[in-house]
């Protein structure tokens, strides 16, 4: 069978994008041809290199990743940033994939976009139903204009395209800087150097309490190439793993806590803000139309990234 879909990735080196890479890469599909690309071959902020990325490529379908990302403090002191370079970046793919043919665009919005007073479980419907957290509102806004804009192409042009809403998401190739990472890899990163040292106190920031759902980075590429090939609708759907699987930081730190071995004291300095208490997500949607999905065991995936994490630490994030 020759090729029948150019599958431009785009984010492509990040945490996601890897997941998806190694997942093809094991699965070597022959009818899809799979291209993944970071800010360094184009700034997608620009409209020309953008242009010239599809030029050279020619996607018949795109996986839309790229985006400023960055953690709660950046967000804080830069939300007109995040607004203006998340609004470039998504207006220039999605006008260029229009542009250019592209069959079907899958971009990527965040459970953490949802507004801010709200009821649980929250879901798909509930994007637009009033303010995002302040401390965010930029990154926010230009995430859910991704909604807004796959709308309007559908309804003036009639093209597929589409977003999914990943909860948080961990695994190798993470970013595990102590000053801009989330809280999984900043977990590990801190107990490694715990360990390293020698120490028999891993201090865990707040008071572990906060739930939270997290998802395995290489099942959400499991789910996004799901999506890619089975999911025909505008509306955005809730990639996240059940809702009683939701976990406390504790719960987490507990589990990385026994990947590394570790035997001292957990610490909870409760000086430190907790958050929000929890975000809850229901995955109804895609446990009614991908039923027999199954997610990784947290225990388990957690001990593959803190093993990943060791074994690549001169080459990870940090
Ligand atoms: P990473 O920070 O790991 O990767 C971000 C990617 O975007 C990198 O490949 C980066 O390229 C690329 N990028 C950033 N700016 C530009 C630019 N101007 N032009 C071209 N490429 C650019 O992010 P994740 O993998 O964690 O996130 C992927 C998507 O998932 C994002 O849209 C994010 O909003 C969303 N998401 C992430 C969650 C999480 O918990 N991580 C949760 C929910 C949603 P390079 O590294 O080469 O500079």
């Amino acid at each position: 069978m020759g090729v029948e879909k150019v599958i431009l990735v785009t984010g492509g080196t990040g945490l996601v994008g890897q997941a998806i890479r190694e997942l093809v890469d094991s699965e070597k599909p022959t009818d899809e041809l799979w291209v993944f690309v970071g800010s360094k071959e184009a700034d997608l902020s620009n409209l020309e290199q953008t242009k010239s990325l599809f030029e050279k490529y020619k996607p018949t379908h795109v996986i839309h990743l790229a985006a400023m990302v960055g953690g709660l403090f950046h967000n804080m002191s830069h939300n007109l940033d995040f607004l203006r370079t998340n609004i470039h970046i998504n207006d220039n793919v999605l006008e260029t994939s229009y542009r250019t043919g592209v069959k079907k665009v899958v971009s990527c919005l965040s459970t953490c976009i949802f507004p801010d007073k709200t009821t649980y479980p929250i879901d798909e419907t509930m994007v637009h139903l009033g303010p995002p957290h302040p401390s965010n509102f930029g990154y926010s806004y230009a995430k859910r204009l991704i909604d807004i804009s796959n709308k309007a192409y559908f309804q003036q042009h009639g093209c597929l395209f589409t977003s999914v809403i990943p909860c948080n998401v961990f695994g190798p190739h993470d970013n595990f800087n102590l000053q801009s990472s989330h809280v999984i890899p900043g977990l590990i990163r801190k107990l490694h150097c715990v360990v390293e040292k020698g120490e028999d106190k891993f201090t865990v920031l707040g008071s572990g309490k906060p739930l939270r759902q997290f998802i395995y980075s290489r099942d959400l590429a499991r789910l996004f190439v799901w999506v890619l090939r089975y999911y025909e609708d505008v509306e955005p759907i809730i990639l996240s793993v059940d809702e009683k699987d939701e976990v406390s930081i504790s719960h987490a730190a507990e589990k990385i806590a026994e990947a590394f071995g570790f035997s001292g004291h957990l610490i909870y300095d409760t000086s430190m803000a907790d958050g929000q208490f929890k975000k809850t997500a229901s995955n109804a949607k895609l446990r009614q139309l991908n039923p027999d999905f199954s997610f990784t065991p947290f225990p388990v995936a957690i001990k593959e990234t803190v093993d990943w994490f060791k074994e690549n630490y001169n080459s990870a994030r940090l």
